[in-house]
């Protein structure tokens, strides 16, 4: 398949580590929020393979999930277009409540939306429940929630490809669903560690989760930094917001409160309690969902 969208060189943002040690540790941000003004970050690479998949196997319909404010459903429906493929997502809630910004979205781009009470919305992975969704739209290939299956694994490895030739000695992401961490883990080469911030509370089943990706790894080369959730999915408290007005403010690195920002305190939070080496050289992924911050109170944010 022709790439969906040409990545750009990818661009980096460098962070000040001297508030935090006195050490040499280079840390820098790979900005994958800037590769495209409204579908940002790691969602377009998980998706790569589960379009080619559509268009191999003929399918003209695709149907996936995710909440209000989605990022997988937004980029879902943005690749969908590109490829010409109909997008179908269904929205965990009530059409009357969980109107948002990200939806609005989704349906400009051609997506047909359809509303499921949080009750079904569980029956997700059930077959029954799927092959009757399919039906119901007319056989559609299915993406699971947050692309949280092989192929998207498989794409987000595509991510590692563009940050190896600068030798990272650590890469570190937020983990969702742990599709984009099993994608690095599948995709690194050398002696660098992955490391992981759960953005969820007590998600202790991450390397279950990357092995029913079908993601082979060394165990040591995963770190988990499982302390930064910040009160769970979602969640976010004033310490993390000022964290992210002064990330802005000192490095011009603008962040999400669901993802990036929790993991980027997480790290610069183990810089200061001295967990890394002198001479590390850290990539952060900036996985996106700036958008999301349209959720928050205004005036929260100095950017
Ligand atoms: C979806 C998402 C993630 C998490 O990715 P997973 O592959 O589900 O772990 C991280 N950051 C942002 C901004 C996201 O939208």
């Amino acid at each position: 398949m022709k790439p969906l969208f040409k990545v750009p060189e990818l661009e980096f943002t460098d962070i000040n580590t001297r508030p935090y040690t006195t050490k040499n540790i280079r840390l820098q941000v790979t900005r994958l929020d800037k590769l495209h003004p409204i579908i940002s970050g790691n969602k377009l690479f998980k998706l790569h393979y589960f379009i080619e998949e559509a268009l191999q196997t003929n399918h003209k319909r695709i149907l996936t999930f995710g909440g209000a404010w989605s990022n997988h459903l937004l980029a879902t429906a943005y690749a969908c277009k590109l490829a010409g493929i109909v997008a179908i997502g269904i929205v965990r809630g009530d059409d009357k409540v969980e109107s948002s910004n990200t939806l609005k979205e989704c349906e400009r781009l051609g997506m047909k939306l359809k509303f499921i009470p949080r009750e079904a919305y569980r029956n997700k992975e059930d077959p029954h429940f799927l092959h009757a969704l399919s039906a119901e739209f007319g056989d559609c290939l299915i993406i699971p929630e947050g692309g949280f299956h092989p192929l998207g694994a498989k794409g987000a490895s595509l991510i590692m490809d563009h940050l190896l030739k600068h030798k990272p000695t650590h890469v570190c992401t937020a983990v969702g669903t742990a599709t984009t961490l099993a994608g690095l883990l599948a995709g690194k080469q050398n002696s660098e560690k992955i490391i992981a911030v759960p953005v969820l509370k007590n998600m202790t089943d991450i390397e279950k989760r990357v092995s029913s990706l079908n993601i082979t790894y060394t165990p040591v080369d995963l770190i988990l930094f499982d302390e930064y959730h910040f009160g769970g999915y979602a969640k976010q408290t004033t310490a993390l917001l000022d964290f992210m007005n002064y990330l802005y403010l000192e490095n011009k690195l603008p962040t999400d409160f669901v993802y990036t920002a929790k993991m980027m305190y997480a790290i610069t939070d183990k810089i200061k309690n001295d967990f890394f080496d002198d001479g590390s050289s850290i990539i952060c992924l900036h996985t996106g969902g700036l958008q999301g911050n349209s959720s928050l109170p205004v005036g929260s944010l100095v950017f």
